[in-house]
């Protein structure tokens, strides 16, 4: 009895018939609508970067069937991760947990064992230029956080799925929790070695390069800013809550914010919105 949404047990595939099956695959995940559009986005600007491979969304039931059919339209799988079983562990964690619901969701990454390598992506990333380089990458790597970058930032991340690490995962959280109550402390906790293990594990910061920067280290960001690999729009300014104005075809913010927040706001009008009209007025596009 209780609120638990999010996680494990009946996970069901939805799968769109296409070419033959990668055994590599970027992931995002989506547990509202709101967060659906910011995946929809993320997948428009790896096809645009000419990636080679497929995307995968993780969501929940709380997705509506409307959303669900835009992702399921540029998504090579839309997985729908359930909580009906309240009997395994990982269900059993998230009682103790309620607080690390979202991030349970996302450790759920793990169990996409139809592949043999992932990057993972948050759904307020924006690829700007292809990054599929990132596959020979090991487990786990990530660039560092700007907060403390002895920590790593978990809005993108190369991972080897595994059912074993998933279930280390979910043990690891209902023992430890997270120092920050979120995915990111705690994969830093599994993860330990990261900060002073093999510098191959740690991604140059143009492949997660986060807003924070943009306020932080301007020179910086005129310096190296043509070589930017992925945008993370951290925080609560998500891109899809900008004031965008339809006339102009701008958005609203900040300067040193308004050119990557402009990127987004392009492909959103120019792939995203117009689909979403579509399906509404019933003209399901070919
Ligand atoms: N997320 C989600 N629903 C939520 C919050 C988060 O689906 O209500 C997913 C989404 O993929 C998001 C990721 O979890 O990008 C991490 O959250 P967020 O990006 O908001 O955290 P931040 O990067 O700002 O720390
Ligand atoms: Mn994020």
């Amino acid at each position: 009895e209780g609120t638990t949404v999010v996680v494990t047990a009946t996970v069901t595939h939805e799968t769109t018939p296409g070419p033959k099956m990668s055994n590599r695959a970027w992931v995002t995940l989506a547990t509202n609508d709101s967060y659906g559009l910011g995946a929809l986005v993320v997948a428009h600007s790896l096809r645009r970067s000419g990636s080679v491979y497929p995307a995968v969304v993780l969501i929940t039931p709380s997705v509506t069937d409307a959303m669900r059919e835009r992702l399921r339209a540029v998504f090579a799988e839309v997985v729908v991760v359930d909580v009906l079983d309240s009997k395994d562990a990982a269900h059993l964690a998230l009682l103790q947990r309620p607080e690390l619901g979202i991030t349970f969701t996302k450790i759920h990454c793990w169990n996409l064992t139809q592949y043999e390598k992932c990057v993972f992506l948050d759904a307020d990333t924006l690829i700007v230029q292809n990054c599929d380089e990132l596959f020979e990458r090991e487990e786990l790597s990530a660039a560092p956080d700007v907060g403390w970058p002895d920590c790593f930032n978990s809005g993108v991340f190369v991972f080897t799925p595994s059912a074993e690490t998933f279930n280390n995962l979910i043990k690891f959280a209902s023992e430890r929790g997270s120092f920050d109550g979120g995915d990111q402390g705690l994969l830093n906790s599994y993860f330990s070695d990261w900060a002073q293990g093999d510098i191959n594990k740690h991604l140059p910061f143009l492949y997660n390069v986060t807003s924070a920067a943009f306020y932080s280290y301007i020179p910086a960001l005129k310096h190296y800013g043509q070589n930017l690999k992925i945008i993370h729009f951290i925080g609560a300014a998500k891109p899809w809550l900008q004031q965008f104005n339809w006339q102009t075809r701008s958005v609203d913010a900040p300067e040193h914010l308004r050119e990557f927040l402009q990127l987004w706001w392009d492909l959103f009008v120019g792939q995203v919105h117009s689909q979403l009209d579509t399906a509404m007025t019933g003209v399901a596009g070919n």
